[in-house]
């Protein structure tokens, strides 16, 4: 009998690559991309048609949406702020994604994957500039100060978390023995280590 791959191994596999969606589980062999690479469903295995224009900036948004665990009009929104304001539009977006606050959360390593520094956030483990947050979309800006709340300081999850080594974004520091750290500046597009064809989603919204 095969073992399960729950859905967050299926986007994996539909997109064609490893999202690293599961923490640790995603760099052993257990993964479900590393045992299985083809698409999920019957005719997976057969799935090599040429794509079109359409479906491959299609895929870039998908896969995105799914790196970042956000939904279609929460990332039509940042579309809209990324193409609104001055600069490259692909790279505004990506930008508004490592803001988010369980996106920062997770790569000051306080989390093992985007979606358990997401359950992090809502269940008000984490204080900003001295203030409760549960708010996992909430925008950091430079300067934020992020730290785990009084009462949660204990939990193991947030401290195996920390044990894993993890490369550190240069425009965030942190600090692990008192738990906190903070937004240096807003990154720039060779900060941000997500594999990802931004100007792709781009061209998918702008053509809609
Ligand atoms: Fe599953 Fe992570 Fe592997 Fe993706 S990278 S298939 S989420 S274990």
């Amino acid at each position: 009998m095969s073992r399960h791959t729950g859905p967050n191994c299926r986007f994996c596999r539909r997109e064609g690559t490893k999202l690293f969606l599961k923490g640790e589980r995603c760099t052993l062999e257990k993964c479900g991309f590393e045992r299985r690479s083809y698409a999920p469903g019957q005719h997976g295995q057969n799935m090599r048609r040429r794509q079109s224009e359409y479906s491959v900036q299609l895929r870039a948004k998908q896969k995105l949406a799914r790196i970042y665990g956000v939904r279609e009009g929460q990332f039509r929104s940042y579309y809209e702020e990324a193409t609104r304001v001055s600069g490259v539009s692909g790279e505004n977006l990506l930008r508004l994604l490592e803001s988010r606050l369980d996106s920062v959360v997770y790569r000051l390593g306080f989390a093992p994957s985007r979606k358990a520094a997401r359950q992090l956030v809502k269940h008000n483990h984490f204080t900003m500039n001295g203030k409760r947050v549960n708010i996992p979309s909430l925008l950091t800006e430079p300067g934020a100060h992020i730290e785990v709340a009084e009462g949660s300081r204990q939990l193991e999850v947030i401290h195996e978390s920390l044990r894993r080594s993890r490369e550190m974004v240069p425009w965030l520091s942190v600090d692990k023995a008192n738990l906190n750290g903070t937004v240096l500046e807003r990154p720039s597009r060779d900060d941000i280590p997500t594999v990802a064809e931004e100007q792709l989603v781009i061209e998918f919204y702008s053509r809609l």
